[in-house]
């Protein structure tokens, strides 16, 4: 299978506070489409560090991060955004909806952004929020929906631009056990039907069975489980 990231010797150290901070060290990691990758950690040991190098949400220190055979920190501030905007989808502990607006139009903004037009998004976003159970609730905000609803839109919504890759950082961190399961096999189908590479960090034991690839990490140094 065609290997969508690759990671080598990926460190970071923070050096904002008064002593600096070795969050990630020396990491590795190949990533195949199709495939199911947990990042797991106590909290502190650098999944969300990790997650944000991969996605380039931030610099690494050392090493390099290749997206599709693209070092992905050579590129230029417009060059990255248009690469996160196309390959990369981002699903977040706290969902990160936008209040004011419907469960459609959120689904709709990474579309908004790639200057699809209006119909076309309208259309993408009502089959996406059906691919996710929420058919019926395509017209509700956030704050009328459960946190295990608003974590299918933002699925959704991370799928909009038909990303290649898709990174959860703690997607289940705020929901119960139960809704936390469907929200990690909905990733899972997503995953196996559409050949999307998922990396999800999480302290969850649920998705560890389900995972291709298990990354522990431990003081931002990975154990790689085949
Ligand atoms: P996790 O997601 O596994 O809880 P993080 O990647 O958030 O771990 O953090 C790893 C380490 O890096 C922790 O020691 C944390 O305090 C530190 N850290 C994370 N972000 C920053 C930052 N922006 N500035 C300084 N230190 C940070
Ligand atoms: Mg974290």
């Amino acid at each position: 299978m065609a290997v969508i990231l690759e990671a080598r010797g990926l460190g970071k150290t923070y050096t904002t506070g008064p002593e600096p901070v070795v969050a990630l060290r020396d990491v590795d990691l190949t990533v195949e489409e199709g495939t199911l990758t947990v990042v797991k950690g106590r909290s502190g040991s650098g999944k969300t560090t990790l997650l944000n190098l991969l996605g380039g949400l931030d610099e690494p220190t050392t090493g390099t991060v290749l997206v599709e055979g693209v070092d992905i920190h050579e590129l230029s501030a417009n060059e990255l955004a248009e690469m996160r905007r196309k390959t990369i989808g981002f699903v977040f502990q706290t969902f990160g909806l936008l209040p004011i607006l419907t469960a459609a139009e959120n689904v709709e903004v990474p579309m908004r952004l790639a200057r699809i037009d209006h119909e076309a998004r309208r259309s993408r976003a009502t089959a996406l929020l059906e691919h996710v159970g929420l058919g019926g609730r395509a017209r509700h905000r956030p704050h009328e929906l459960s946190g295990g609803e608003q974590q299918r839109v933002a699925i959704a919504r991370a799928l909009a631009n038909q990303p290649k890759l898709l990174l959860a950082d703690e997607p289940t961190g705020q929901l119960d056990s139960r809704t936390g399961r469907t929200i990690i096999e909905l990733i899972l189908r997503v995953v196996r039907e559409e050949g999307v590479a998922a990396i999800v960090a999480t302290h969850d034991p649920t998705p560890m069975a389900l995972a291709d690839q298990v990354v522990e990490l431990s003081d931002g140094r990975a154990i790689v489980d085949a």
